[in-house]
């Protein structure tokens, strides 16, 4: 079973090679890349892509319903409730 990090990441269309990034990189070392807050960290080579390109790469991979960078409460417990049920 994948992580849950892994799992919602692939839910809300972070590239992969972001989503592994963020999950071997040392947040304390890590420089602040773009789009700071919104919960999705580039890894260092989709940092260097401007910030529109990033926003359409998610939205265009995205499973969720609301668009980037929203991620409603109400959608996540639903996403974590199909996330416990794969390991059933
Ligand atoms: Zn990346």
């Amino acid at each position: 079973m994948n992580s849950w990090w892994e799992y919602v990441g692939d839910y809300l269309g972070y590239p992969k090679c972001c989503r592994e990034a963020f999950q071997t990189e040392d947040y304390r070392t890590r420089p602040v890349r773009k789009l700071d807050g919104t919960g999705y960290v580039p890894c260092a080579e989709c940092d260097r892509k401007s910030v529109d390109d990033l926003i359409a790469t998610i939205n265009s991979n995205r499973k969720a319903v609301a668009p980037f960078p929203e991620f409603p409460d109400e959608e996540c417990d639903l996403v974590y409730e199909q996330y416990l049920k794969q390991g059933e």
